[in-house]
């Protein structure tokens, strides 16, 4: 992939793409039977089908559960604890992300959308970039 003048770059590609500085995450969605999948893949898992169509999902959606990773280890920008859940996005599917809130702050059903976490730099200096959930009364 191509980096626009010092625009960020996904960590993964295939995953997600970056429009207006939020991430669109990229689902296969069964032609057979519309089940719907994040991380996109080539095979339906409810019906066997290889016939899948790459969907773009919504931005934003609900916490359907979270927990709470106040372990030492691999941090996130160097603090813990810090919040991972589980969204289910409008229309679907459910994916798993960090959720840049408050440990105390989560709740099921909590209104989130996507938002771009920074996962460091390239070789070349690019900032790579992943992404996560965020409360989504934030910033609107
Ligand atoms: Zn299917």
């Amino acid at each position: 992939m191509t980096p626009d003048s010092g625009a960020p770059i996904p960590l993964v590609d295939g995953v997600f793409r970056i429009a207006d500085g939020r991430p669109v995450l990229l689902v296969s969605r069964c032609s057979s039977c519309n089940e719907r999948y994040f991380p996109p893949r080539e095979r339906c898992a409810a019906c066997s089908s290889d016939e899948m169509q790459t969907e773009e999902a919504s931005q934003d959606g609900e916490l359907y559960t979270w927990t709470v990773v106040r372990e030492l280890g691999r941090q996130r920008d160097g603090f813990i604890p810090y919040v991972v859940g589980q969204i289910d996005l409008a229309g679907g599917p459910r994916v798993t992300g960090v959720v840049n809130c408050d440990p105390d702050a989560p709740a099921i059903g909590m209104p989130v959308r996507l938002c771009l976490v920074p996962q460091g730099h390239d070789d070349d200096g690019n900032e790579l970039v992943g992404y996560g959930f965020e409360p989504a009364d934030l910033n609107r």
